[in-house]
């Protein structure tokens, strides 16, 4: 019998505009507060606004830090970081994509910790982190609901998490309307990185009985918007399925991880400026041609579930979708596969992943 545990400590509220009906959830966290986002997605979205109004309503003071990069990096944090130490915020409430969500974990940790950014990789701190409302404007991290910030290590040439579960945000604010103002070319990446979280989850060696339904509910509610992905046309309906799908894949690798797909992609994403989407999506049609040798059943319920006949389907979709690719040359192909194994999610991929099986997955994508 399996041994696990499974722990979800984020309070979802799911609909529209409930940040400002329920904008009194906000109280409990103190009376000041730092808002953490990118340059412009907080504002484009609406959610901005909305969080402002919500925490003005509240009498709640507050600062903003709106100097998140895209694939933050220590750096960024840390200046993140040093802005939170000066104002003493009692919460943080982080606006965007993956980029601010990750980013606002490390502030949360820096902010009561006064440690080097490097430090965060120690993965235990003497005070707990700020509390985290999250409200993501992308489909496709889950980074609402998982206790993972991804930095970009620049003296490591990569990217890497670190994590504590007191960084599962305490609320998760899901409102599709955040998300409507999306170009097609970037909801199409970060829907390709919801559909990669619960396909690798479920594929995981990790998987379990509880982590299985979140997986399967969520490709299915993915496998639903394939048409409006393809047209790059949302209807409010998608906009919500994609949210909820992206939401349930990061429930689903809070418990079992990412596996070998996400630690190749970081290095397409540093050396080549792939969307973390886009370079997840180059290389999971191989990853399932990969697995079924040891999971057969398994890739035939995720192809099943999404409507799919086979692989070669599977893949022609997630490629259409990824639009313009790399051309690797063989010297990138030998690096990019040693560093990843020093990752430990390809240990959570099924079988024995080697060097040579990495290669052979960056080859044939
Ligand atoms: P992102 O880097 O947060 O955002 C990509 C771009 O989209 C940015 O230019 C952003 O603008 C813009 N944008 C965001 N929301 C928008 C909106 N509603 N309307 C218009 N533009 C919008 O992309 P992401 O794919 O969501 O996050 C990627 C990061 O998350 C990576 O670092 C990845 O490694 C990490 N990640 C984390 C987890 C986790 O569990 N924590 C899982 C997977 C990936 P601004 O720059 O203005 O914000
Ligand atoms: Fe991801």
């Amino acid at each position: 019998m399996q041994t696990y545990s499974f722990f979800m400590p984020t309070k979802i509220i799911h609909g529209e505009k409930e940040l400002l009906t329920q904008a009194q959830q906000l109280t409990r966290f103190g009376g000041k507060c730092l808002l953490v986002t990118g340059k412009n997605s907080a504002r484009v979205s609406g959610a901005l606004d909305d969080a402002i109004k919500a925490l003005k309503s509240q009498g709640i003071k507050y600062e903003h830090f709106d100097r998140v990069e895209s694939n933050p990096s220590l750096a960024n944090v840390a200046a993140g970081g040093e802005v939170a130490r000066q104002y003493e915020p009692d919460f943080i409430l982080a606006i965007g994509g993956g980029s601010p969500l990750d980013a606002a974990k490390a502030i949360a940790t820096l902010a009561t910790n006064q440690i080097s950014p490097e430090e965060l990789y120690s993965n235990e701190f003497a005070h707990t982190p700020l509390p985290i409302i999250a409200i993501p404007t992308t489909a496709g991290t889950g980074s609402e609901v998982t206790p993972y910030s991804i930095l970009t290590i620049p003296a490591a040439e990569t990217k890497r998490s670190f994590s504590v579960p007191e960084l599962f945000p305490k609320i998760a604010f899901l409102d599709r309307r955040y998300t409507e103002r999306l170009p097609v070319s970037i909801t199409r990446d970060t829907a390709v990185d919801a559909l990669s979280h619960l396909v690798e989850g479920y594929l995981s060696r990790r998987a379990i009985g509880t982590s299985d339904i979140f997986a399967e509910r969520g490709i299915r509610l993915w496998a639903q918007c394939i048409t409006a992905l393809r047209e790059g046309e949302f209807s409010p309906e998608d906009r919500d399925r994609l949210l909820v799908a992206s939401t349930l894949g990061g429930i689903t690798i809070s418990h079992t991880g990412t596996t070998f797909v996400h630690s190749l992609g970081y290095s397409l994403t540093y050396y080549h400026d792939i969307p973390h989407g886009r370079a997840n999506g180059m290389l999971m049609g191989e990853y399932l041609r990969y697995t079924q040798e040891y999971a057969p059943q398994r890739v035939s319920n995720v192809l099943s579930w999404l409507g799919l006949a086979d692989i070669s389907e599977f893949a022609a979709i997630v490629k259409e979708l990824s639009g313009s690719v790399v051309e690797l040359t063989d010297q990138e192909i030998k690096a990019y596969a040693a560093k990843a194994m020093g990752s430990r999610n390809v240990g959570y991929s099924q079988g024995e992943v080697t060097e040579a099986v990495l290669q052979k997955v960056l080859r044939n994508s």
